[in-house]
């Protein structure tokens, strides 16, 4: 028997039992799929940096020669260009200016081996049917191998499935996002003209001319390219299903990137995510936890969800060895992760929201001498333990003196969200 039950062996998945088995806690790893297998989310935020470094895996992301990621470009409808290189900006903790574009098969690999490396135990193809319960206390899990059920029994269940959510949809928790419900469409590409000099290796994200619409470019190799189509979903139920067409015509409807993809030609197949936001009513309860995409998801515009996985991999961590320490598994031990957590993800939800809100205010405050910094500490992924984020309250109250003034220039572009 494991201390520790962990479902998902993604980013979230991999680290947690990395920090655990530094701790000298069982672990066991349950991952339905067989890696490698695909998945999205391919452009990392440097916070993630310290993270690697503390469980050993950095030097595996430089002898791996992942894409080193210095910057991020963002292009509007009629072709301006904004950028911002991490190197403005020192992080604690930090000695490097850059982070990573991931294939995410490949990532997610290595991070597994790593896990197994240090001493997680790891079972690949098999999936977790639900998690067991002793009244409100989870117990363990039922698997099923070649046709039976078993049960295995820990400690400990921590719900590391992704946008699966297995506990979240078992316990009825789930929360579909009341404003976020986008739809993407992605391949990859050979060839894409990305330019020259440092920016071609930066993430390019280009400003659809529709309402929460946009397009990233992230550098996987020096010839591949993934580039990815996010609109909301109802704009994509209007192509009536035809993907390229849907992708193509949004792609060609920003001029820069229309140049950097027209002699490009598509290698793998168009893959499909919708759904994708939303939070849960609680993370973490009598012996379970949830962590990664299985607690919260927010809208991919920062690149934020990876960062977001492998913290919540090491608050959820912490808060497991303490209850090891006091043999005391309860909601009440948990109750700090969850508390951290949703506040860290609150911080990037509300940058967010005000970003969607009136985008042409995300591209006046990176321009701004007096908010460059504070938005280039939110692009690097620094949102937890932050009592304050003043940015965060200037961009309101911006928002606020635009919707009470008629001739304001940013007026027009102001979305129908909700401010709170
Ligand atoms: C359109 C889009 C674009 C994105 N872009 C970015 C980006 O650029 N940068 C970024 O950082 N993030 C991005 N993300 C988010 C990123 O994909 C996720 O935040 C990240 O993968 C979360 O890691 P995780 O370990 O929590 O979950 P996952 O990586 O999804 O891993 C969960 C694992 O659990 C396994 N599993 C599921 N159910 C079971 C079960 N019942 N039994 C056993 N195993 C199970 C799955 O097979 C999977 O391997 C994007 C997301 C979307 C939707």
């Amino acid at each position: 028997m494991s201390d520790v039950i962990i479902i998902g062996g993604g980013p979230a998945g991999s680290t947690l039992g990395s920090y655990l088995s530094k701790a000298g806690i069982t672990n066991t790893i349950i991952e339905s799929s067989i890696f490698p297998r695909d998945h999205v989310g391919e452009s990392l935020v440097t916070s993630t940096t310290r993270v690697f470094e503390e469980i050993g895996f950095l030097d595996t992301m430089e002898s791996e020669g992942f894409v080193h990621k210095y910057g991020a470009s963002w292009h509007a409808p009629a072709g301006k260009e904004f950028k911002i290189e991490f190197r403005e900006f020192p992080q604690e903790g930090i000695n490097q200016d850059y982070t990573y574009h991931v294939n995410r098969s490949k990532f997610d690999q290595l991070l597994l081996k790593h896990a197994e490396k240090l001493g997680s135990k790891i079972y690949q193809g098999v999936h977790v049917k639900q998690v067991m319960f002793d009244g409100n206390k989870a117990t363990g899990v039922q698997i099923e191998v070649g046709g039976k059920n078993l049960y295995l029994p820990s400690k400990v269940v921590v719900d590391a499935s992704g946008r699966g959510t297995i506990l979240g949809r078992q316990l009825n928790l789930k929360v579909n996002d009341p404003i976020f419900n986008q739809f993407a469409v992605h391949a990859w590409f050979k060839d894409l003209n990305r330019g020259t000099g440092p920016s071609a290796e930066y993430i390019h994200i280009y400003f659809l001319p529709i309402e929460q619409g946009w397009v990233w470019q992230i550098p996987i190799t020096e010839e591949i390219t993934s580039v990815g189509v996010v609109t909301k979903k109802e704009d994509f139920k209007k192509s009536k299903g035809n993907t390229e067409e849907f992708f193509m015509e949004h792609v060609h409807s920003n001029p820069d990137l229309s140049n950097a993809i027209s002699s490009a030609e598509r290698i793998n197949d168009f893959k499909m995510e919708g759904d994708y936001s939303y939070s849960m009513k609680q993370i973490a309860g009598d012996g379970f936890m949830m962590v990664g995409d299985a607690a919260r998801f927010v809208d991919p515009i920062f690149s934020s969800g990876v960062s977001i996985a492998v913290y919540s991999a090491k608050f959820a961590a912490r808060e497991i060895i303490h209850a090891f320490e006091i043999d005391n598994f309860s909601r009440e031990t948990f109750l700090p992760y969850e508390k951290k957590l949703m506040a860290g993800a609150k911080v990037w939800y509300e940058f967010i929201r005000l970003y969607y809100k009136l985008i042409p205010l995300f591209t006046h405050f990176i321009q701004s001498e007096e908010y460059r910094l504070q938005i280039l500490q939110l692009l690097q992924g620094e949102v937890f333990d932050r009592d304050e984020v003043p940015v965060l309250d200037s961009m309101r109250e911006y928002i606020k003196s635009v919707e009470v003034s008629e001739n304001h220039l940013f007026r027009k572009h102001l979305s129908p969200i909700p401010l709170d």
